[in-house]
């Protein structure tokens, strides 16, 4: 199951949405959608899922136009858009009942105790939505996303306003659920792309900036050749004769940051220059860019 995005734009009147966005995403990876507030996420989460058309270019999911066969890729595909609308005065199981008829689905009952367990509602099946923490009122809508069984998920900012407990509850579905289908999520926050995604699309201002495996993202603006050594005893100064040296600084009396203009790593040269010196190192690491620097440098 793949969805391929060609050209795509999308203007709301006078107002660019979505700036000639080209993205393939394939079967089983769950890829975070991140940007800051007005990037374009929902707006290219809403067209992938047929809710509203594109300006231009096309998008194609399992090799079906989004406008030729909306009604087709709206069967393979679970939903999660922003703020989660649901019944509140709906009972929980009432309200599955509901979305399970919309898909048609032969035996609910059976369907909706499974999807029950698999979102973690069990305990919470009898009440009514209106009575359920945020957490719980997010499974719900994960739990309708994921009734119909489609192939992919497309979740809009789906751990937003939830409490750690409750975040890291969701985070674990998540991942769960990434194992066996294909997960397009959106967040403005970092940490989660990191805890959730195998890839990171990075948007601003409705176009692509970064796109790469999460593992990789960090190194966009190259290593950092920035040290922290600690050493067991105070220094009063410390000057490696290293080559490309550009500063060392005194953060603590026992620690120093070093920092190199060279690509190559320095740690070795650090632990000789101690050795001479009769020193001794108790902890030496190499700061790399975080998700987070990589994302303020991508999109301020
Ligand atoms: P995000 O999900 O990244 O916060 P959106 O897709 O919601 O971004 O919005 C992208 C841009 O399009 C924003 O500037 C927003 O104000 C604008 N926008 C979104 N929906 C509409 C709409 N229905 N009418 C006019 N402008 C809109």
């Amino acid at each position: 199951m793949s969805i391929k995005i060609n050209n795509l734009s999308k203007y709301y009147g006078q107002q660019k949405a979505l700036n000639n966005i080209n993205l393939e995403i394939n079967s089983n990876e769950v890829v975070g959608l991140l940007g800051p507030n007005g990037a374009g996420k929902s707006t290219l989460m809403k067209i992938i899922t047929c809710f509203i058309p594109p300006s231009k270019g096309s998008v194609s999911v399992n090799g079906m136009d989004i406008i030729d066969n909306s009604i087709d890729i709206r069967k393979q595909i679970g939903y999660l858009p922003e703020n989660n609308p649901l019944y509140p005065d709906m009972y929980i199981k009432e309200y599955l009942f509901f979305v399970a008829g919309i898909h048609n689905i032969e035996n609910p009952k059976k369907r909706i105790q499974e999807i029950i367990e698999l979102t973690g509602l069990t305990i919470e099946q009898n009440k009514k939505i209106r009575f359920l923490s945020k957490g719980y009122k997010q499974r719900v809508g994960i739990a309708q996303a994921l009734i119909h069984d489609p192939k992919v998920l497309i979740l809009d900012e789906p751990t937003s306003g939830l409490d750690p407990n409750q975040l890291s509850d969701i985070r674990n579905l998540i991942r769960t659920i990434g194992k066996e289908k294909t997960v397009l999520l959106s967040t403005h926050i970092m940490q989660e792309v990191e805890a959730m995604c195998s890839r990171v699309i990075i948007i601003k201002k409705g176009a692509v900036v970064a796109d790469d495996a999460t593992g990789n993202i960090s190194k966009i603006f190259g290593e950092k050749n920035i040290i922290t050594v600690e050493f067991d005893t105070p220094l009063n100064e410390l000057k490696p004769n290293i080559e490309g040296l550009l500063h060392t600084k005194k953060i603590s009396s026992t620690k120093w940051i070093v920092e190199s203009s060279t690509k190559k790593d320095i740690r070795p040269e650090l632990f000789k220059y101690a050795i001479d010196k009769n020193l001794t190192i108790i902890s030496l690491n190499k700061e790399t860019n975080t998700l987070e620097q990589v994302f303020q440098r991508l999109t301020k």
